[in-house]
């Protein structure tokens, strides 16, 4: 079986958020049967929906996998509990949210997994960061691409590019 290509969200946005997402994609090389493959820049974004705390830090990380996608869930989920992840306020601070945005062109719908992630389109914080490792990229079910969709969004929500991620164990 080929390896799935899936994008995953990481947001944070309580303590050191650029070592949270550090330690996300670190810990991401750490799973088994999968490799990180891209690392977008990382992008600031004022909170939507609860809007009462702090700045987010984002980034998208493309990675390939065996897994399946239910699988790669348990471990982006494991990875938000070992980096002190609290499940309280829905869209409320966090130390590390993963979310997976796409895995190839599988459409799921559970109760458990939504893919694509159903606010992907309407999201500058995902699109942007998005567009910068997978420009050409049409949704499944879409006919534009991550580009266009990004430039419909840009500069909504207050979204700024902040930084990069290290691969190695260098500094951000
Ligand atoms: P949002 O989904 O709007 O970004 P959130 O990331 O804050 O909100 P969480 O509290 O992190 O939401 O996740 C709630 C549940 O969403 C998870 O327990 C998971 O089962 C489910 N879920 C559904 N689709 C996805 C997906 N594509 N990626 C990650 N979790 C998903
Ligand atoms: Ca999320
Ligand atoms: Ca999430």
């Amino acid at each position: 079986m080929s390896d799935i290509m899936a994008f995953l969200g990481l947001g944070s946005n309580v303590g050191d958020r650029q070592s949270y997402l550090q330690r996300a994609v670190r810990a991401l090389m750490d799973v088994n049967d999968l490799r990180v493959v891209m690392l977008s820049p990382v992008y600031e974004t004022v909170p939507v929906g609860y809007v009462d705390q702090p700045p987010f830090l984002n980034a998208v990380v493309a990675v390939q996998t065996r897994l399946s996608a239910i699988r790669l869930l348990a471990e982006t989920a494991a990875i938000e509990t070992s980096l002190g992840r609290r499940r309280s306020i829905v869209w409320g601070p966090r130390t590390i949210d993963i979310d997976i945005l796409l895995f190839g062109d599988q459409v799921i719908a559970t109760p458990e997994l939504t893919v694509p992630h159903p606010r992907l389109r309407e999201r500058a914080f995902v699109l942007l960061p998005l567009a910068e490792i997978a420009p050409d990229l049409v949704l499944p079910g879409g006919n534009m691409t991550v580009r266009a969709l990004a430039e419909q969004v840009a500069g909504r929500d207050g979204v700024q590019p902040f930084g990069k991620l290290a691969w190695g164990c260098g500094e951000l």
